[in-house]
C-alpha cells in the first residue's frame, strides 16, 4: 500500500492506495475515533460489486451500516437526487457525526461530497473512488457538486474528505473506455509536472492496462502526490490550480459540442493534442515532444484525432466555458512535457487553424 499525504492545515488527510483495501475502510475509520452509524453511498452497479466487503469490514469495526443506492449515471447528479438522500439520512436519524462513504466513480464522489458537505452542515467524508478517473483526480482536491439545468458542476462546495481509499482491485471490473478516461487525467497530470511519471506511464501503460498492480500503484499515487501538491497550494482554485486545465480548454468544448457523445476522458485527449500543437506552435514545445504525447495517448487507448465536428461551434463554446474571464480564452500550454504554464494571449485564428488542420 502507498499512502499520500494532503496537507491542508487542520483539514490534512492521507489517501490510501493499494489492493485488498476495501474490508480495512472500517477500522481505519474507527482508527480515526468515529463509531456508531455509516452510510454508504453508492450506485446501483457498483453496489453489486463492492458494498460487500466495505459493509463487511464497516460491520466488523462496530458500524451500524446503511447502504443508500442510486442509479449509476451523471443524470442523477441533481439537486433532486440530493434532497431524496437527505430524506433517507433523515430517517435513520443520521447525526452530525455519521460519516458519509461514498463509493463509486466521480459522479457518486462529486452527489456524495456535496451531501455530506451540507446536510447537517457537514458530516464526516471517506472518498472510496472505485474508477480510475476518481481514483486519479475527483477523489481528490475537495470539489463537490451537482449539476444544474445545462451546467455541470454549478451548485457546489469544497469539502475536504477525512480519507480517501483508493482500492486497486475496483478496477478489474471497469470497462475499458473508463480506464482510459481515467488514463487521459493521469497522462494530464504527468504531462503538466512530471516528465518522469509521463515516462513512467509511457513506459509501463500495457501493464497498466493489463492491472499490474505494482504499475497502478504506482501510477495511482504519483499522480495523487502531483494533485496534492497542486491542491494544498491552493485549496480553492485561483491561478496554480489552473494547470490541471491542460486539454480541458479544447477538450471541454468538443464535449459539448459532441453533446456528450464523447466521454470526458476523450475529449481531454483530443483537447492535449490540439493545445500541444498549440504550444508548439507559439515556438515552446518542440515537435518531438508533441509526437511522444500523441503516442501515449494512443497506447492509452484514446482518440487522438479531432471528430467531424463544426469548429465554429467548437469555438464558441470556447469562448462561453465558465473560464473565460473578458473576452480572452485562457491556455494552459506546454514549455516541454512536464513543464506546464498559462496563457490567455493565443490568438484565436491560430487556435482554429490547428483545429481545422487536425489530423
Ligand atoms: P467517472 O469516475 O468517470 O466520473 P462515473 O461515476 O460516471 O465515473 O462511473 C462510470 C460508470 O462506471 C458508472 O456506470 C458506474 O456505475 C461504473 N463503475 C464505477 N466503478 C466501477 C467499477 N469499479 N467496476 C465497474 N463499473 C464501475
Ligand atoms: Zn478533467
Amino acid at each position: 500500500m502507498k499512502k499520500v499525504r494532503v496537507d491542508l492545515q487542520k483539514n490534512s488527510y492521507e489517501i490510501r492506495i493499494g489492493s485488498g483495501l476495501l474490508p480495512q475502510v472500517g477500522p481505519w475509520l474507527k482508527e480515526t475515533g468515529l463509531s456508531g452509524r455509516a452510510v454508504i453511498i453508492t450506485d446501483t452497479t457498483v453496489r453489486g460489486l463492492y458494498a460487500g466487503a466495505l459493509s463487511q469490514g464497516l460491520t466488523q469495526a462496530g458500524f451500524n451500516v446503511t447502504v443508500l443506492e442510486i442509479p449509476p449515471g451523471e443524470e442523477q447528479k441533481t439537486l433532486e437526487t440530493a434532497g431524496r438522500l437527505y430524506e433517507k439520512l433523515t430517517s435513520i436519524y443520521a447525526e452530525r457525526t455519521t460519516p458519509i462513504i461514498a463509493l463509486g466513480g466521480g459522479v457518486i464522489g462529486d452527489l456524495a461530497g456535496f451531501v455530506a458537505a451540507t446536510y447537517m452542515r457537514g458530516v464526516p467524508l471517506v472518498q472510496v473512488p472505485t474508477t480510475l478517473l476518481a481514483q486519479v483526480d475527483s477523489s481528490i482536491g475537495g470539489k463537490t457538486a451537482v449539476d444544474h439545468g445545462r451546467y455541470k458542476n454549478m451548485i457546489g462546495a469544497f469539502y475536504q474528505p477525512r480519507m480517501v481509499v483508493a482500492d486497486v482491485d475496483t478496477l478489474k471490473t471497469l470497462p475499458d473506455v473508463e480506464f482510459a478516461n481515467g488514463m487521459a487525467e493521469a497522462i494530464k497530470m504527468a504531462a503538466i509536472m512530471s516528465k518522469d511519471l509521463f515516462n513512467y506511464i509511457g513506459n509501463n501503460i500495457e501493464k497498466a492496462r493489463a492491472l499490474d498492480v505494482s504499475v497502478l500503484e504506482e501510477i495511482i499515487s504519483a499522480n495523487a502526490h502531483l494533485k496534492a501538491k497542486v491542491v494544498s497550494k491552493d485549496e480553492k482554485e485561483a491561478d496554480f490550480r489552473a494547470i490541471l486545465n491542460f486539454g480541458h480548454t479544447v477538450g471541454h468544448a468538443v464535449e459539448a459540442v459532441s453533446a456528450f457523445g464523447l466521454k470526458h476522458g476523450q475529449a481531454v485527449a483530443i483537447g492535449m493534442i490540439a493545445e500541444a500543437k498549440i504550444s508548439n506552435r507559439v515556438g515552446r514545445m518542440k515537435e518531438s515532444d508533441v509526437i511522444r504525447l500523441r503516442e501515449v495517448i494512443n497506447k492509452a487507448g484514446l482518440p487522438t484525432d479531432i471528430p467531424a465536428l463544426d469548429i465554429g461551434e467548437v469555438m464558441t463554446a470556447m469562448r462561453h466555458d465558465k473560464k473565460v474571464t473578458g473576452n480572452k480564452i485562457r491556455f494552459v500550454l506546454l514549455n516541454a512535457i512536464g513543464d506546464a504554464y498559462i496563457t490567455d494571449g493565443v490568438n484565436p485564428a491560430l487556435v482554429e487553424e490547428v483545429l481545422t488542420g487536425y489530423g
